[in-house]
């Protein structure tokens, strides 16, 4: 059956059972008549619509199911396909390509009772065919147009494979590199963050009224990013002065950008977890933040709240639902429960109205009610993924996010003349390129190191590889570290691998030494407690070190690592973030000097993971510590390392470099509705065009709470060419001095402030200013 065809049998089965939708065919025949029915307001239309729906019908809408694997042409007679016809299905995830997902929006649209059709989900965190590299790498590019633009790809490519709402962005702020989903967010800090934000979630949506765009998802709603230890699904605790300044902003910058869905997170808040916990779902994100999207849980985020030791199903599912929860995704709670809950008086039937109103208004913004077929067009896919220009954005965002750590006696850019030797046992293995959210049907693997370097090189050069090393010495670990990406470990015993290297990198100039984790090492359920490079690895590089070759380490993670050693043994450091399937040319790139690094920390890499948690933006305690000073006892310090970590937040270096004159201020006072200006010309003093980002810190230093050392306010990236200088104007208003009091009102306060404005939260000059 072609697609017109199946949308004239989609006309007649909503004329036979009085579908509120009209159908594709009516509504492209009707372009220019009038249209009774969907004319209508939202809401009209949606109380129309549930004033015809039984209480299972209602509850069905709030009822999220992953799909599994369905073959095309059985979705009618598999379960799924049995439970939408029953009306028990508000939408699915997890299942992609038009073809299929249509199958399921036909039965939903013309065998259930009143034809309401499904929105099709997916973890779409950093593309979809054409994958970008991980979000922590993203947000080290500072480029907060070229994320939006990401999401906007992300969005094109999903939803030529029918999607129409993707599960991202994932804004947790986190200060711990154990935890193995700070790759999926944006870093340590709240402006930053909520600059992505809000930039991903108008890339994705846009304003939802084209089938190129797809509805966001805030995740994960909230503080998972804090969970103790680093250990992923762990308590949260915090208070709620610290929640407001440091780890709402950006899920705020979220909801203030009209994100269409929140999700709730697995972790307590407050000794609630999230998923049941109304202040958070209800008074801050609904009252406060004025959010009128629909809020879903993670998966299975009401079942998880039996053994958080919140009550049976029917308790927790009735406590999430009337939290604030308005879909229920996978725990089946809500469909098997809150019929009961309401005959029980647990939850009312203004609440189940509330949810089911909300899933139905996302249905209705996405433009499904007037043309439930809007993301299903099987031809897209082939016109709309893996595009010359998807790619390209790729390519672009994987070099602006390779940050570039060290590179004594500038070592980097090489030169292609000379002959490289690449070890590392990620040095040349796609499928592990592909970063912890890789989603799409993996049509194009991404490219590795290896290609790369060889693409790069041509015939000009020369490039040998080994593999080196194992992941670790451990065979079990080495699993675990490959369990889901599809890797096996190397057969060959470290001895082998280790005399192959060493002969490899025997014979050239220089050494390129890939090394870290693998991408299964970050992501969702992925936390480490020791977050240095694995054991076989170092010894690796410590052996390669013995040549008395130059050494570049990539340091290939998706967390910053605890890497000082490595760091301090080899000439020059890079970090690459996984994923993007350009990611192996992006590095060819940087590693030949047909791209300057511009990439900037968004997180600092640690010392050592006792430094854990760690961020640029922390209070100065009432015994503050000068590193430079070394341990003083009755100081806030450790007895074993210095306080600051190995590379600080903003960091990063350039194959230029940049001087910065002193600021300027327009004026040492500022009253509460002024502004002032902050200037500084900053100038390339080096041999090569660069790209610099300028980065304004401010310091309110008394206040009715504590304030943090420096705060970001404000950055401009600017390329110069040699000796070029430019004046960097920021316009500081009270709003960048606001913060929560301890009454959680978002206040100024007059006093003093000092500003730093430089290459980095370490490296900058400073002005002070009043605020009268
Ligand atoms: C993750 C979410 C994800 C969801 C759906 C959960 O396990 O925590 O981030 O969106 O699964 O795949």
């Amino acid at each position: 059956m072609n697609i017109r065809k199946l949308a004239v049998a989609a006309l007649a089965a909503a004329i036979m059972i009085g579908s509120p939708f009209e159908s594709e065919a009516r509504l492209k025949s009707n372009k220019s008549k009038k249209r009774p029915a969907i004319e209508k307001d939202m809401d009209s239309f949606i109380t129309d619509l549930m004033s015809k729906m039984t209480v299972e019908e209602k509850i069905g809408q709030t009822n999220l199911l992953a799909t599994g694997e369905i073959v095309t042409g059985e979705a009618r007679s598999s379960n799924v396909g049995q439970a939408i016809r029953a009306g028990n299905v508000g939408g699915v995830f997890n299942l992609t390509g038009a073809d299929r997902l249509r199958e399921l929006q036909t039965i939903a649209v013309e065998e259930s009772r009143l034809g309401i059709p499904m929105i099709f989900g997916l973890d779409v965190i950093h593309g979809y065919e054409t994958s970008f590299t991980v979000p922590l790498g993203l947000a080290c590019t500072w480029d907060i147009e070229g994320i939006g633009r990401s999401a906007s790809v992300a969005a094109k490519e999903a939803s030529a494979d029918g999607i129409c709402w993707t599960f991202s962005p994932m804004t947790d702020i986190c200060r711990d590199a154990r935890w193995g989903r700070i790759a999926e967010g944006c870093g340590e800090d709240p402006y930053l963050g909520s600059l992505i934000s809000a930039s991903m979630v108008r890339g994705y949506q846009g304003n939802l009224s084209s089938d190129t765009t797809i509805m966001a998802c805030l995740k994960h709603f909230a503080l998972y990013g804090a969970s103790e230890s680093g250990r992923d699904y762990n308590t949260v605790d915090m208070s709620r002065w610290r929640m407001f300044n440091e780890y709402f902003p950006p899920y705020k910058a979220a909801v203030d950008a009209g994100v269409g869905s929140v999700m709730a997170s697995f972790n307590i808040v407050d000794g609630i977890p999230a998923t049941g916990n109304k202040w958070l779902l209800t008074d801050v994100l609904r009252k406060r933040w004025k959010f009128d999207g629909f809020v879903v849980t993670d998966y299975g985020g009401i079942a998880e709240m039996t053994p958080h030791g919140m009550g049976n199903l029917q308790t927790v599912s009735a406590l999430a639902m009337n939290a604030g929860v308005d879909m229920d995704m996978m725990s089946f709670g809500f469909l098997q429960t809150i019929g009961k809950a309401l005959e029980s008086g647990e939850v009312s039937m203004e609440t189940l109205d509330r949810a089911c109103r909300y899933v139905l208004e996302a249905k209705w913004k996405l433009g499904l009610f007037h043309d439930p077929y809007k993301y299903l067009d099987p031809k897209r896919a082939k016109s709309d993924i893996l595009t010359p220009a998807n790619i390209a954005e790729s390519r672009r965002l994987s070099q602006e996010s390779i940050v570039l750590l060290k590179n004594e006696g500038g070592l980097l850019p090489l030169k292609r003349k000379q002959k490289v030797a690449l070890i590392g046992p990620m040095a040349d293995d796609a499928i592990n390129m592909g970063g912890c959210w890789w989603v799409g049907n993996h049509k194009r693997l991404p490219s590795t190191i290896l290609e790369g370097i060889r693409r790069a090189l041509g015939s000009e050069g020369e490039v040998a590889f080994a593999k080196g090393s194992h992941l670790y010495y451990d065979a079990r670990l080495e699993e675990n570290a490959l369990a889901f990406g599809h890797g096996s470990r190397d057969p060959r015993s470290d001895a082998e691998m280790l005399a192959e290297a060493m002969r490899v990198a025997a014979g050239a100039d220089v050494i390129v030494a890939a090394l870290g984790e693998s991408a299964e090492m970050t992501g969702e359920a992925a936390s480490r407690s020791d977050i240095t490079i694995p054991d076989a690895q170092r010894d690796l590089l410590d052996s390669l070190l013995t040549l008395g070759k130059p050494v570049v380490l990539l340091n290939l993670s998706g967390r910053p690592m605890a890497i000082a050693a490595e760091s301090g043994k080899v000439a020059a450091v890079a970090q690459v973030w996984y994923g993007g399937i350009e990611i192996g040319y992006a590095v060819a790139d940087v590693l030949f000097g047909d791209y300057n690094p511009s990439g900037r920390l968004a997180v600092s890499f640690p010392m050592n993971v006792g430094q854990l948690p760690i961020s640029y933006n922390h209070f100065n305690t009432g015994r503050p510590h000068d590193d430079k000073n070394g341990f003083l006892k009755f100081q806030s310090c450790y007895l074993d390392v210095p306080n600051e970590p190995l590379y600080p937040f903003g960091y990063g270096l350039s194959y230029t470099t940049f001087d910065y004159s002193d600021i300027s201020l327009s004026s040492n006072e500022m009253t509460p509705d002024g502004k002032i200006t902050a200037s500084v010309t900053v100038t390339n003093s080096g041999s090569r065009e660069g790209c610099e980002t300028v980065q304004l810190y401010i310091r309110d230093m008394a206040g009715s709470v504590v304030r943090p050392v420096k705060e970001l306010k404000g950055f401009e990236k600017i390329t110069l060419k040699p000796g070029e200088s430019r004046r960097v104007d920021f316009t500081i208003d009270v709003e960048m001095l606001k913060f929560y009091n301890s009454s959680l009102e978002y206040v100024c306060e007059p006093g003093e402030f000092t500003v730093m404005i430089g290459k980095d939260s370490r490296d900058f000059h400073s002005a002070a200013f009043t605020l009268k």
